[in-house]
Protein backbone atom coordinates (compact mmCIF):
# COMPACT_ATOMS: atom_id res chain seq x y z
CA UNK A 1 0.00 0.00 0.00
CA UNK A 2 1.19 3.07 -1.37
CA UNK A 3 1.64 5.75 1.81
CA UNK A 4 0.19 9.41 0.65
CA UNK A 5 2.52 11.19 3.49
CA UNK A 6 1.08 14.60 2.33
CA UNK A 7 -2.44 13.92 3.39
CA UNK A 8 -4.53 14.74 6.72
CA UNK A 9 -8.31 14.51 6.57
CA UNK A 10 -10.10 17.07 9.29
CA UNK A 11 -13.17 16.11 11.05
CA UNK A 12 -15.19 18.72 12.65
CA UNK A 13 -17.83 17.64 15.06
CA UNK A 14 -18.48 14.33 13.45
CA UNK A 15 -21.89 12.86 13.88
CA UNK A 16 -22.50 9.28 14.50
CA UNK A 17 -22.60 7.74 11.08
CA UNK A 18 -19.43 8.80 11.02
CA UNK A 19 -18.33 7.55 14.15
CA UNK A 20 -19.50 4.13 13.01
CA UNK A 21 -20.64 1.23 15.00
CA UNK A 22 -17.73 0.74 17.18
CA UNK A 23 -13.55 1.67 17.31
CA UNK A 24 -12.50 -1.28 14.92
CA UNK A 25 -15.02 0.14 12.06
CA UNK A 26 -14.45 4.22 12.73
CA UNK A 27 -10.64 3.11 12.51
CA UNK A 28 -11.14 0.91 9.37
CA UNK A 29 -13.10 4.11 7.98
CA UNK A 30 -9.95 6.71 7.99
CA UNK A 31 -7.82 7.17 4.92
CA UNK A 32 -5.02 9.06 6.77
CA UNK A 33 -3.93 10.53 9.53
CA UNK A 34 -7.17 12.40 11.12
CA UNK A 35 -7.72 15.35 12.92
CA UNK A 36 -11.10 15.72 14.44
CA UNK A 37 -12.03 19.10 16.17
CA UNK A 38 -14.33 19.41 18.96
CA UNK A 39 -15.46 22.81 19.25
CA UNK A 40 -16.71 24.84 22.57
CA UNK A 41 -18.84 27.77 21.42
CA UNK A 42 -17.59 29.51 24.73
CA UNK A 43 -14.39 29.36 24.98
CA UNK A 44 -11.53 30.48 22.59
CA UNK A 45 -9.03 28.03 24.35
CA UNK A 46 -7.87 24.75 22.45
CA UNK A 47 -6.69 21.67 23.97
CA UNK A 48 -4.23 18.96 21.79
CA UNK A 49 -4.90 15.25 22.24
CA UNK A 50 -2.58 13.16 19.80
CA UNK A 51 -2.73 9.23 19.49
CA UNK A 52 -1.65 6.18 17.63
CA UNK A 53 1.55 7.62 16.61
CA UNK A 54 2.35 4.47 17.31
CA UNK A 55 -0.18 1.82 15.40
CA UNK A 56 0.02 -1.10 18.22
CA UNK A 57 -0.90 1.33 21.27
CA UNK A 58 -5.06 1.53 20.61
CA UNK A 59 -6.10 2.82 24.27
CA UNK A 60 -5.91 6.74 23.61
CA UNK A 61 -7.90 6.23 20.51
CA UNK A 62 -10.28 3.49 22.08
CA UNK A 63 -10.83 5.78 24.43
CA UNK A 64 -11.50 8.60 22.22
CA UNK A 65 -13.96 7.17 20.05
CA UNK A 66 -15.98 6.10 23.78
CA UNK A 67 -15.73 9.73 24.93
CA UNK A 68 -17.25 10.93 21.42
CA UNK A 69 -19.84 8.59 21.25
CA UNK A 70 -21.14 9.97 25.08
CA UNK A 71 -23.27 13.01 23.97
CA UNK A 72 -24.13 15.82 24.36
CA UNK A 73 -20.30 16.85 24.46
CA UNK A 74 -19.88 18.98 27.29
CA UNK A 75 -16.48 20.14 26.41
CA UNK A 76 -15.41 23.53 28.00
CA UNK A 77 -12.43 24.09 25.98
CA UNK A 78 -11.84 23.14 22.22
CA UNK A 79 -10.37 19.85 21.81
CA UNK A 80 -8.55 18.65 18.83
CA UNK A 81 -7.39 15.39 18.45
CA UNK A 82 -5.13 13.86 16.07
CA UNK A 83 -4.92 10.29 14.98
CA UNK A 84 -1.64 9.42 13.91
CA UNK A 85 -0.27 6.21 12.32
CA UNK A 86 -3.65 5.49 10.74
CA UNK A 87 -2.45 3.08 8.13
CA UNK A 88 0.25 1.10 10.53
CA UNK A 89 -2.92 0.61 12.95
CA UNK A 90 -5.13 -0.90 10.45
CA UNK A 91 -2.70 -3.13 9.06
CA UNK A 92 -4.20 -7.18 9.80
CA UNK A 93 -4.25 -8.05 12.78
CA UNK A 94 -5.80 -4.27 13.73
CA UNK A 95 -3.44 -2.50 16.38
CA UNK A 96 -0.40 -5.50 16.07
CA UNK A 97 1.79 -2.72 14.14
CA UNK A 98 3.98 0.20 15.58
CA UNK A 99 4.58 0.95 11.98
CA UNK A 100 4.58 -0.47 8.49
CA UNK A 101 6.80 -3.27 7.51
CA UNK A 102 9.74 -1.10 6.03
CA UNK A 103 8.59 2.45 7.72
CA UNK A 104 9.77 4.38 10.35
CA UNK A 105 9.24 4.94 13.91
CA UNK A 106 7.56 8.46 13.38
CA UNK A 107 7.77 9.12 16.79
CA UNK A 108 11.49 9.50 16.19
CA UNK A 109 11.00 11.96 13.40
CA UNK A 110 9.67 14.84 14.65
CA UNK A 111 12.32 18.02 14.87
CA UNK A 112 14.39 16.64 12.03
CA UNK A 113 15.73 18.63 8.97
CA UNK A 114 14.54 16.02 6.74
CA UNK A 115 10.98 16.84 4.83
CA UNK A 116 9.70 13.45 3.09
CA UNK A 117 7.97 10.64 3.92
CA UNK A 118 7.32 9.97 7.88
CA UNK A 119 9.69 13.49 8.57
CA UNK A 120 6.61 15.22 5.99
CA UNK A 121 4.05 13.50 8.28
CA UNK A 122 5.73 14.58 11.64
CA UNK A 123 6.03 18.29 10.23
CA UNK A 124 2.02 17.97 9.14
CA UNK A 125 1.63 16.59 12.31
CA UNK A 126 3.09 19.24 14.30
CA UNK A 127 1.12 21.86 11.71
CA UNK A 128 -1.55 20.70 12.80
CA UNK A 129 -0.92 21.23 16.15
CA UNK A 130 0.22 24.32 16.39
CA UNK A 131 -2.64 25.73 13.94
CA UNK A 132 -5.11 26.23 16.90
CA UNK A 133 -2.19 27.54 19.27
CA UNK A 134 -2.58 25.33 22.24
CA UNK A 135 -2.42 25.38 25.67
CA UNK A 136 -1.47 22.20 26.55
CA UNK A 137 -0.69 19.35 24.34
CA UNK A 138 -0.93 15.53 25.46
CA UNK A 139 0.10 12.55 23.50
CA UNK A 140 -1.27 9.44 24.80
CA UNK A 141 0.71 6.17 24.14
CA UNK A 142 0.48 2.87 25.67
CA UNK A 143 3.43 0.84 26.99
CA UNK A 144 4.96 -2.08 24.90
CA UNK A 145 4.66 -4.34 28.13
CA UNK A 146 2.03 -4.18 31.08
CA UNK A 147 2.86 -1.05 33.42
CA UNK A 148 1.04 1.17 35.19
CA UNK A 149 0.61 4.58 34.14
CA UNK A 150 2.94 7.62 33.96
CA UNK A 151 4.05 10.67 32.20
CA UNK A 152 6.94 11.48 30.30
CA UNK A 153 8.29 14.65 29.73
CA UNK A 154 11.19 16.31 27.87
CA UNK A 155 10.47 19.73 29.98
CA UNK A 156 9.98 20.17 33.87
CA UNK A 157 8.07 23.49 34.40
CA UNK A 158 5.50 23.90 37.05
CA UNK A 159 2.86 23.28 34.22
CA UNK A 160 4.73 20.22 32.65
CA UNK A 161 4.16 19.09 36.65
CA UNK A 162 0.87 20.04 36.88
CA UNK A 163 -0.51 18.22 33.53
CA UNK A 164 0.82 15.40 34.67
CA UNK A 165 -0.47 15.33 38.07
CA UNK A 166 -4.22 14.67 36.72
CA UNK A 167 -3.53 11.78 35.17
CA UNK A 168 -0.84 9.60 37.05
CA UNK A 169 1.76 9.45 39.75
CA UNK A 170 5.09 9.78 38.24
CA UNK A 171 6.92 11.79 35.55
CA UNK A 172 9.84 11.02 34.03
CA UNK A 173 12.07 13.68 33.08
CA UNK A 174 13.89 12.90 29.86
CA UNK A 175 16.44 14.59 27.75
CA UNK A 176 16.64 12.17 25.50
CA UNK A 177 16.44 13.70 22.20
CA UNK A 178 14.93 10.91 20.21
CA UNK A 179 13.17 12.88 17.65
CA UNK A 180 9.40 12.15 19.64
CA UNK A 181 6.60 15.02 19.63
CA UNK A 182 7.23 15.73 23.24
CA UNK A 183 10.11 17.52 22.03
CA UNK A 184 8.43 19.93 19.94
CA UNK A 185 9.76 23.70 20.62
CA UNK A 186 6.00 25.25 21.28
CA UNK A 187 4.74 27.81 23.85
CA UNK A 188 2.75 25.43 25.81
CA UNK A 189 3.51 22.45 28.03
CA UNK A 190 3.71 18.87 26.14
CA UNK A 191 3.91 15.97 28.07
CA UNK A 192 3.48 11.94 26.87
CA UNK A 193 1.02 9.97 28.52
CA UNK A 194 1.96 6.39 28.39
CA UNK A 195 -1.38 5.04 29.64
CA UNK A 196 0.47 0.98 30.81
CA UNK A 197 0.15 -1.90 28.43
CA UNK A 198 -2.52 -2.30 25.86
CA UNK A 199 -3.15 -5.65 26.79
CA UNK A 200 -3.57 -3.97 30.76
CA UNK A 201 -7.54 -3.61 31.31
CA UNK A 202 -6.93 0.18 33.38
CA UNK A 203 -5.06 1.76 30.33
CA UNK A 204 -8.17 2.27 28.40
CA UNK A 205 -10.05 3.77 31.47
CA UNK A 206 -6.77 5.59 32.64
CA UNK A 207 -6.86 7.25 28.44
CA UNK A 208 -11.11 7.95 28.29
CA UNK A 209 -10.32 9.49 32.48
CA UNK A 210 -8.04 12.03 30.82
CA UNK A 211 -10.06 13.17 27.79
CA UNK A 212 -12.77 13.68 30.35
CA UNK A 213 -10.21 15.06 32.47
CA UNK A 214 -9.20 17.69 29.56
CA UNK A 215 -12.10 18.13 28.12
CA UNK A 216 -13.67 19.39 31.91
CA UNK A 217 -10.85 22.20 31.37
CA UNK A 218 -7.65 21.89 33.71
CA UNK A 219 -6.14 24.77 35.53
CA UNK A 220 -2.35 24.89 35.10
CA UNK A 221 -2.02 27.85 37.25
CA UNK A 222 -3.25 26.48 40.72
CA UNK A 223 -0.79 23.90 42.65
CA UNK A 224 -0.51 20.44 41.73
CA UNK A 225 -3.94 18.43 42.08
CA UNK A 226 -1.99 15.85 43.84
CA UNK A 227 1.93 14.87 44.59
CA UNK A 228 3.95 13.55 41.62
CA UNK A 229 7.13 11.68 41.21
CA UNK A 230 9.55 13.18 39.44
CA UNK A 231 12.32 10.70 37.98
CA UNK A 232 15.22 12.55 35.97
CA UNK A 233 17.70 10.65 34.05
CA UNK A 234 15.99 8.05 32.07
CA UNK A 235 18.85 6.02 30.22
CA UNK A 236 17.84 3.67 27.52
CA UNK A 237 19.24 -0.17 27.62
CA UNK A 238 19.86 -0.94 24.09
CA UNK A 239 21.23 -4.24 22.11
CA UNK A 240 24.68 -3.27 20.68
CA UNK A 241 24.99 -3.89 16.58
CA UNK A 242 24.22 -7.13 14.96
CA UNK A 243 23.01 -8.99 18.41
CA UNK A 244 20.45 -11.46 18.62
CA UNK A 245 18.31 -11.18 21.31
CA UNK A 246 15.83 -13.54 23.00
CA UNK A 247 13.79 -13.75 25.93
CA UNK A 248 13.76 -16.88 28.36
CA UNK A 249 13.31 -18.11 31.75
CA UNK A 250 16.57 -19.98 31.60
CA UNK A 251 20.01 -19.76 30.46
CA UNK A 252 19.83 -22.10 26.91
CA UNK A 253 23.33 -20.82 25.67
CA UNK A 254 22.11 -18.62 23.23
CA UNK A 255 24.25 -16.22 21.35
CA UNK A 256 23.96 -12.67 22.20
CA UNK A 257 21.47 -11.77 24.87
CA UNK A 258 18.67 -13.58 26.93
CA UNK A 259 16.60 -11.65 28.86
CA UNK A 260 14.36 -13.33 31.66
CA UNK A 261 10.84 -13.95 30.34
CA UNK A 262 8.80 -12.22 32.87
CA UNK A 263 10.90 -8.80 32.65
CA UNK A 264 7.82 -6.49 32.53
CA UNK A 265 7.43 -7.39 36.44
CA UNK A 266 9.98 -4.90 37.08
CA UNK A 267 7.96 -1.98 34.92
CA UNK A 268 5.81 -1.95 38.58
CA UNK A 269 9.22 -1.26 41.02
CA UNK A 270 12.15 -1.17 41.83
CA UNK A 271 14.92 -3.54 40.62
CA UNK A 272 17.55 -4.68 43.79
CA UNK A 273 21.39 -5.15 43.24
CA UNK A 274 22.18 -8.56 42.39
CA UNK A 275 18.97 -9.19 40.67
CA UNK A 276 19.45 -11.47 37.30
CA UNK A 277 17.97 -9.94 34.40
CA UNK A 278 19.14 -12.42 31.81
CA UNK A 279 22.46 -14.06 30.37
CA UNK A 280 24.89 -12.96 27.99
CA UNK A 281 27.11 -15.36 25.00
CA UNK A 282 30.60 -14.91 25.86
CA UNK A 283 31.05 -11.06 24.86
CA UNK A 284 29.67 -10.47 28.26
CA UNK A 285 28.37 -6.73 28.73
CA UNK A 286 29.64 -5.82 25.55
CA UNK A 287 26.36 -6.91 23.74
CA UNK A 288 24.36 -4.23 25.72
CA UNK A 289 24.91 -0.46 25.73
CA UNK A 290 23.82 1.67 28.29
CA UNK A 291 23.25 5.35 26.94
CA UNK A 292 22.74 8.40 29.29
CA UNK A 293 21.28 11.82 28.18
CA UNK A 294 25.03 12.86 27.30
CA UNK A 295 25.13 9.85 24.67
CA UNK A 296 27.60 8.26 27.19
CA UNK A 297 27.22 4.21 27.32
CA UNK A 298 27.75 3.76 31.17
CA UNK A 299 26.65 -0.10 31.07
CA UNK A 300 29.37 -0.62 33.32
CA UNK A 301 27.64 1.32 36.15
CA UNK A 302 25.00 -0.12 36.36
CA UNK A 303 25.31 -3.84 35.33
CA UNK A 304 27.65 -6.77 35.99
CA UNK A 305 28.77 -10.12 34.33
CA UNK A 306 29.30 -13.24 36.03
CA UNK A 307 29.06 -16.37 34.81
CA UNK A 308 26.86 -15.70 31.90
CA UNK A 309 24.82 -13.98 34.11
CA UNK A 310 23.44 -10.37 33.30
CA UNK A 311 23.70 -8.74 37.02
CA UNK A 312 22.41 -5.26 38.48
CA UNK A 313 25.04 -3.70 39.87
CA UNK A 314 22.79 -1.43 41.67
CA UNK A 315 19.31 -0.67 42.81
CA UNK A 316 17.20 1.20 40.29
CA UNK A 317 13.80 1.48 38.55
CA UNK A 318 12.66 -0.01 35.17
CA UNK A 319 10.27 1.00 32.86
CA UNK A 320 8.98 0.42 29.20
CA UNK A 321 10.60 -3.09 30.02
CA UNK A 322 8.90 -5.05 26.46
CA UNK A 323 8.99 -8.87 25.72
CA UNK A 324 8.23 -7.52 22.17
CA UNK A 325 11.41 -9.15 20.38
CA UNK A 326 10.85 -6.44 17.20
CA UNK A 327 10.35 -3.17 19.42
CA UNK A 328 13.83 -4.45 21.71
CA UNK A 329 15.52 -5.09 18.90
CA UNK A 330 14.55 -1.71 17.10
CA UNK A 331 14.61 0.76 19.98
CA UNK A 332 15.13 -0.23 23.38
CA UNK A 333 14.77 -3.24 25.86
CA UNK A 334 14.46 -0.78 28.51
CA UNK A 335 14.71 2.48 30.34
CA UNK A 336 16.30 2.71 33.86
CA UNK A 337 16.82 5.79 36.35
CA UNK A 338 19.27 4.96 39.25
ZN1 LIG B 1 4.26 4.69 21.85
Amino acid sequence: MAIDFSDVCYLENPDNITLKADYKQFLLSLCSPTVIDITCPDSDQWYVITTLLHGNEPSGFIALHQWLNQRPWQNKVNLRFIICSVEAAQATPLFSHRFLPGGKDINRCFNHQENREYYLRANIIEQAIRQVSPVLVVDMHNTSGSSPAFCVSSHMTKQHLKLASFFCDNVILSHIALGALMEIDIDCPVITLECGGCQDIQANKVAFDAIAILANSVDLTLSHKQAIKVIHHPMRLQLAKDTDLVFALEDKGDDGVTIIENITQFNYGVCRAGQILGWLDHMGLENLVLIDENQNNVIDDYFYFEDSRLIAACDFQIFMATTDIAIAQSDCLFYITA
